[in-house]
């Protein structure tokens, strides 16, 4: 709970998340000296990234790869958390053992996202980059309470942070504007945000939590949805594969297309990447007018 970290622990929390060949190299000098930072899924992981640099060493609880949807936490992971500088989570249920974690350690300074991810049961707010982008002054406000000396350093960088994500942004707001009132039709209902943003109707086949089974009902419903409104193109998760949903789209002959709800994001991934991949998806397979 008190930050008693000793400099060895620092360095070793800072390998937690790669393994032991690269944490052997020695290349970035270890951890030592720079702010000890926890985000608890990627999207956080990303800003918490971009706004330290190489003055914050960051541990992403969510390893590369993996699900944010019902994280469970190590013995190890709950240490690492109780000995960061900075926890940077999105609170409310996405990770509901990790909420009660967080609760308990009390972190001295702590972003939580979730006043940005308004949409009631809905987590996935950062697949709107306008809302992603204010969490990046938050972040810079709680490093320069832990590292006063850099102050500007953070500043600047999240200023840096916010104006790219302004101009992704902006290209969707271009790109998307013969598209609206478009049905995007998505396998995992996680694009809420962005159609909000945009100006797009959005129908999930499966809910907001991909693990919960899709009834025949549903897809019954969804099938009626489709018919309606014209939809030619199912948008799915390509970790997850299409599962239920492929039925669904040969029944219907729709096309299908990958969208990223960038939470299983592999390692050489980035948010800017699988955003711009995105936009170039919804452009293919959304029916826009104009
Ligand atoms: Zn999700």
């Amino acid at each position: 709970m008190t930050p008693t970290r000793t400099l060895g622990v620092a360095a070793l929390t800072g390998c937690l998340a790669c393994g032991p060949a690269a944490c052997g190299d020695g290349q970035d000098g270890g951890a030592e000296g720079r702010v000890q930072v926890v985000a608890t899924s990627y999207p956080l992981q990303y800003v918490a990234e971009q706004v330290g640099g190489d003055l914050v060493a960051v541990t992403n609880l969510t390893p590369p790869g993996g699900d944010s949807h019902g994280l469970e936490l190590s013995p190890r992971a709950i240490a690492t958390l109780g000995e960061a500088d900075v926890v940077v989570h999105l609170s409310g249920g996405l990770q509901a053992s990790v909420d009660d974690v967080v609760a308990q350690e009390e972190p001295e300074h702590l972003v939580d996202a979730a006043p940005l991810a308004d949409r009631g049961v809905d987590p996935h707010f950062w697949l709107d980059p306008a809302r992603l982008a204010e969490l990046a002054d938050e972040v810079a406000d709680e490093y320069s309470a832990v590292d006063p000396d850099h102050a500007a350093d953070y500043e600047a960088r999240a200023e840096r942070l916010r104006s790219s994500l302004r101009e992704l942004d902006e290209e969707y707001t271009e790109a998307l504007a013969p598209c609206r009132g478009a049905t995007l039709l998505a396998s995992h209902e996680a694009f809420g945000y962005l159609a909000d943003r945009y100006g797009l109707e959005q129908v999930g086949v499966a809910g907001l939590d991909p693990h919960v089974e899709v009834s025949p009902a549903r897809l019954r419903q969804v099938a009626d949805e489709v018919r309606d409104t014209g939809a030619r193109t199912l948008f799915f998760e390509a970790a997850a594969g299409l599962g239920v949903a492929e039925t669904l789209a040969a029944e219907l002959d729709l096309g299908t297309d990958v969208l990223h709800p960038i939470e299983r994001v592999a390692q050489d991934d980035t948010y800017p990447e699988l955003m711009t991949a995105n936009l170039a998806a919804l452009e293919r397979g959304l029916v826009c007018g104009g």
